[in-house]
């Protein structure tokens, strides 16, 4: 190899490295940037070692964690995404894991530098645990670390679950707004989630929600259904989640389209799909 061979090799190899340190030192700025935290479901937001220590076979939280910690999620089928959710859920059926499992998502938040950050989950009762035990459980999680005094602020969305019926959602809500009534600066808000293929959107349900003081922040065209997200977007909710298949390049109606540009409804998601979807305004 002669001297010019060497020095290009060298150039190259500089390049390569100078290249590398510009990408730790994003990261580390980015890590470190104070950031807002607006769509986070708890079930989805859960570490390795919490899932361990909550007794979770090593096969579920290596599922777990490729299908939460991929970037790229666009290969995830919804079922794999929902069987996600079940494993957080099969670790979290006691008042005490709940709060355990909550804890830990909120220091992992901490963590990367969030400072606001809005909890989403169903509650939902086990054969020791109430809906309202729950609530209790993830909000006891909540004030052991949100507040002036610590590094993050944390509101809790709570949400009725697609699969439920009528009497059942009515239900949930009650026991919401029950429980709002107990811990004002906690709950902020309510969510329409689970399986898309499941339930339709109750926009009198929603509609009894805002009267008595809740935001409403709720998942939209997940998958191609133009009927009910028409519906969500007249409702006008506070804000949408998802909302995969809502511009017509991605499967969505132009009548839907225009609707949401007239409404101007932010949309919560997963910041790459966030990206995209920015993209694709
Ligand atoms: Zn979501």
């Amino acid at each position: 190899m002669n001297v010019m061979e060497e020095s290009g090799l060298l150039v190259e190899k500089l390049e390569e490295t100078l290249k590398h340190i510009k990408k730790l030192s994003m990261r580390t700025y980015l890590k470190f940037l104070p950031k807002i935290e607006l769509h986070a479901h708890l079930n989805g937001s859960l570490n390795d070692k919490i899932l361990k220590e909550l007794g979770c076979e090593e096969d579920s939280i290596m599922q777990y964690k490729k299908l939460t910690q991929s970037i790229d999620k666009s290969d995830n089928t919804l079922q794999e995404c929902f069987d996600v959710f079940k494993i957080a859920q099969n670790a979290t059926k006691t008042q005490e894991s709940v709060y355990l499992a909550t804890k830990s998502v909120i220091e992992d938040f901490v963590r990367d530098g969030v400072v606001y950050l809005e909890l989403r989950t169903t509650p939902r009762s086990e054969i020791n645990m109430s809906k309202e035990e729950y609530i209790e459980s993830v909000i006891r999680g909540i004030e052991s670390l949100s507040g002036s005094k610590e590094k993050i602020f944390v509101k809790l969305i709570l949400s009725i679950d697609r699969r439920h019926d009528k009497k059942t959602s009515e239900e949930s809500l009650k026991i919401i707004l029950k429980m709002r009534e107990k811990y004002p600066n906690i709950i902020k808000g309510i969510d329409f989630s689970g399986n898309p293929n499941a339930g339709e959107f109750d926009a009198a349900l929603f509609e009894e929600a805002r009267k008595n003081g809740l935001k409403t922040s709720i998942h939209c065209a997940e998958i191609q259904n133009d009927d009910e997200t028409k519906r969500i977007l007249e409702f006008g909710p506070d804000r949408i989640g998802h909302a995969t298949y809502l511009h017509p390049l991605y499967g969505g109606s132009q009548e839907n389209w225009d609707l949401y540009c007239k409404k101007k409804i932010p949309v919560g998601n997963e910041p790459i799909q966030s990206l995209m979807f920015l993209c694709s305004l």
